[in-house]
């Protein structure tokens, strides 16, 4: 092929650009010009020069040649940290099915319309004997101002602009004249908005222990030596698997290398934080969805500029454009939040490892309750596995009993706590420890629905259940609908409305009334929505002002609170059941994750769990705690069930405002895709409603198809693109893909 031709992606901030644009591609660049290159480009009518990418290179023309313009020149070579971020995006693109702008926006920092701020400071330029000489000259001349000014530049190396402007009262006409006469300099810095604040003592550094010596050096013993290894760490909560990220990451800038760390959301506490900034001091970086846009990217700029070697957050972290990464950290690798909702669909934990193989480095994952997926995947070979059994300060495994709320209620037991919570409740508030309650769900008292014909109120809009807010009033989580408690069922006329399941603030509610004396603060999303709510509550319980933290899964990750000795789960069934294959798998972990956070410390730790259903397996084999027990379930019900990772799965998300296009679009495609699956083991499901069949009027169903390999699945994706690409119909239908 002929390089003639180069499409170019055009500044990626704006969305009316959506699109490649063709240029010809100069002789003198055509041996040189590779798809990953920055480029300067004529644009516009006038002209204008912008920045462009290179995403493709053809030798056929889109539109008469003569009408295309022509590359200027290349800006960056390929093989820049940018140009390595487009193959990732290239990848992505191939993998999960987007727009290439969609990919290219996921990986590149978006250069945004924000000022950065800038400091400017005054430097005194004149030897002392002359600014004497000068000096005495302003008196004279009754120059007050300068004369101000010129002693206080004489007293101080550098004076800040605001002091001069402000307290020494001196205008900005007369700083210039001095300026232009150079008595003086203006010094300007770039100052890099930080969101965080942190101080103390760095330079800490604990000693391993003989097992997580032995990971880390097997990890450092390799460096070298393996192409694009993959580690996975099991090791239980609590089992020092921090400790032993930030020995690698110490390895990887000891060699001139940087590190990304990610780590849900959620686990990104302040405790965590501060951890590594006592070993790494502000060499780290930190990216939270809390950052304005600003902030975000200064601290991506840290990263290519060098400033920082270690950059820690959620899944956007992974693309920080560090020079010359060596490793990547994937903590709580079974996160839900590594899964990107947004197109591309991918998963960070995919990514993470294409884009350690395009920067030749290495991935290490860690959790106390690793995937289904990445468990088989070590076990299958492609990841190096370790497995952690005990804690790494003197402390054991909390014990964990299962409570029957089915024999409870048989009994006359119609509390939210079953006799043993309440009795070791009891005990923990005597002997002043404390004890933390979890529900997984937000709000006050879930739903309402009808005892008479069982509906629950809905949104009409998003085809979900209403959450019953304290206030009385029902709200849609999706669209913010919302309505009074309606006295009659909406459905059947019934007056038997009844909240059904119970929210955080109706279990703090019914716990104080249990226990009057005792000092009881909530989580939730509620308690948590002012500025650093989150933070407050955790300080508060921390130091003791509280005797029960009750809340939602928030509560459940990375907390580290010496005095809690009592889990409780008040219902664990409320995420067995939520209609997918990943509930078992999900349930298993939340208990898991719930049961770790007693006796963390020297205090022993009991954990109580209740449900209506004791005989689960993830239940018991959370109860058990017991990962290879749960895991030896799991994936024959995977295999029997031919759900992911026993088989790829791929999806096709459909989404239209109208129905009956919908409908149509997605047969269609069922059909279109039966005819590429004729001769293989595809098996395909569906087209089905979405768990949530409408969002915000809009209409969504999926197809899943599925088959032993993953390949094939990724090149029915990319037939099912070139047909949706080319057909009419489907212009009304947005179609996305999530491939497992
Ligand atoms: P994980 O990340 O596996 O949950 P952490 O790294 O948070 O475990 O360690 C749990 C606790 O044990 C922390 O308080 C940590 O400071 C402590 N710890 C970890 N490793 C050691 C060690 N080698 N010596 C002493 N204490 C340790
Ligand atoms: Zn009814
Ligand atoms: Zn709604």
């Amino acid at each position: 092929m002929e390089k003639l031709y180069a499409d170019i992606i055009v500044d990626i901030t704006h969305e009316k650009l959506d699109r490649s644009f063709q240029y010809r591609i100069p002789e003198k660049l055509r041996e040189d010009l590779m798809p990953g290159m920055v480029v300067t480009v004529p644009f516009g009518r006038g002209d204008r020069r912008i920045q462009g990418y290179v995403v493709g290179i053809t030798d056929r023309a889109a539109c008469p040649p003569e009408k295309m313009k022509e590359i200027l020149e290349v800006q960056m070579e390929a093989g820049s940290v940018e140009s390595r971020l487009i193959a990732l995006a290239a990848w992505m693109r191939d993998m999960y099915g987007s727009t290439m702008i969609q990919a290219l926006k996921t990986v590149l920092p978006v250069k945004q319309k924000v000022r950065q701020k800038e400091k400017k400071s005054l430097r005194l330029l004149l030897a002392e004997e002359e600014a004497q000489e000068k000096l005495a000259f302003y008196k004279k001349k009754h120059q007050k101002a300068r004369e101000r000014l010129l002693e206080a530049l004489m007293d101080a190396e550098e004076i800040p602009m605001e002091f001069v402007t402000g307290k020494l009262h001196v205008s900005l006409e007369a700083v210039r004249a001095l300026e232009r006469q150079q008595i003086l300099e203006c010094v300007r810095r770039i100052e890099y908005r930080s969101p965080i604040c942190l101080e103390g003592d760095t330079g800490y550094r604990l000693r391993l222990n003989a097992e997580q010596q032995a990971v880390a050096d097997r990890i450092i013993g390799e460096w070298e030596q393996r192409e694009h290894p993959v580690y996975l760490i099991h090791g239980v909560t609590g089992s020092g698997k921090t400790e032993i990220y930030m020995e690698l990451i110490a390895h990887a800038i000891g060699r001139g290398e940087q590190a990304i760390v990610l780590i849900p959301e959620i686990a990104l506490t302040y405790q965590t934080v501060m951890r590594f900034y006592r070993r790494f001091g502000d060499r780290i970086a930190i990216m939270n969805s809390r950052l304005s846009k600003g902030e975000r990217y200064d601290q991506l700029q840290k990263a290519r500029e060098g400033l920082v070697d270690v950059m820690i957050g959620p899944r956007s972290a992974l693309f920080a454009p560090f020079p010359n990464l060596g490793l990547i950290v994937m903590d709580e690798e079974h996160e839900e939040a590594y899964q990107s909702e947004a197109s591309p669909r991918y998963h960070a934990r995919e990514a993470a490892i294409r884009r350690a193989e395009i920067e030749g480095a290495r991935v290490v994952l860690g959790s106390a309750t690793p995937s289904v997926d990445a468990y088989f995947r070590a076990k299958r070979g492609d990841y190096t596995l370790f497995t952690i059994e005990k804690r790494a300060k003197e402390s054991r495994l909390p014990e964990v009993e299962v409570a029957d709320m089915r024999r409870e209620l048989q009994q006359g037991n119609r509390s939210i706590l079953s006799g043993a919570l309440r009795r070791r409740l009891g005990e923990v508030l005597e002997r002043r420890e404390q004890a933390m309650l979890f529900l997984n769900r937000r709000g006050y008292a879930g739903f309402l629905s009808c005892r008479a014909c069982g509906q629950a109120v809905r949104c009409p809009h998003c085809d979900v259940s209403l959450s019953l807010h304290n206030n009385g009033r029902l709200v849609c989580h999706y669209c913010g609908y919302e309505i009074r408690k309606p006295e009659r069922c909406p459905s059947c006329g019934s007056s038997f409305l009844r909240s059904f399941r119970i929210g955080t603030q109706q279990a703090e509610e019914l716990v104080q009334k249990e226990f009057p004396e005792a000092r009881i603060l909530r989580m939730d999303l509620d308690t948590t929505r002012e500025k650093d709510g989150h933070q407050k509550i955790l300080e508060k319980f921390a130091s003791q002002e509280a005797d029960i933290l009750i809340g939602t899964q928030m509560i459940v990750k990375g907390h580290d609170f010496p005095k809690v000795t009592l889990v409780g789960v008040l219902a664990a069934d409320l995420s067995l059941h939520g209609g997918d294959y990943r509930c078992g798998e999900r349930t298993f972990q939340l208990l898991t994750q719930a049961a770790g956070r007693a006796g963390r410390d020297e205090l022993p730790g009991h954990v109580v769990i209740q449900t209506y259903d004791p005989e689960n397996y993830s239940i018991r084999a959370a109860a058990d705690q017991d990962y290879k027990s749960f895991y030896e379930q799991e994936i024959l019900f995977r295999r029997l069930g031919g759900y992911p990772p026993a088989e790829g799965m791929l999806m096709i998300h459909g989404s239209a405002s109208s129905q009956e296009h919908l409908a149509l679009a997605m047969d269609y495609l069922k059909k279109f895709v039966e005819a590429l699956a004729k001769s293989g083991q595809v098996q395909i499901l569906g087209p089905v409603d979405e768990r949530v069949a409408k969002i915000n009027d809009v209409y969504r169903k999926v197809i899943y198809v599925k088959h032993r390999e993953q390949k094939i699945l990724v090149m029915i994706k990319n037939k099912v693109e070139q047909y949706i690409e080319m057909n009419e119909g489907y212009h009304t239908v947005a179609i996305q893909y999530d491939m497992q």
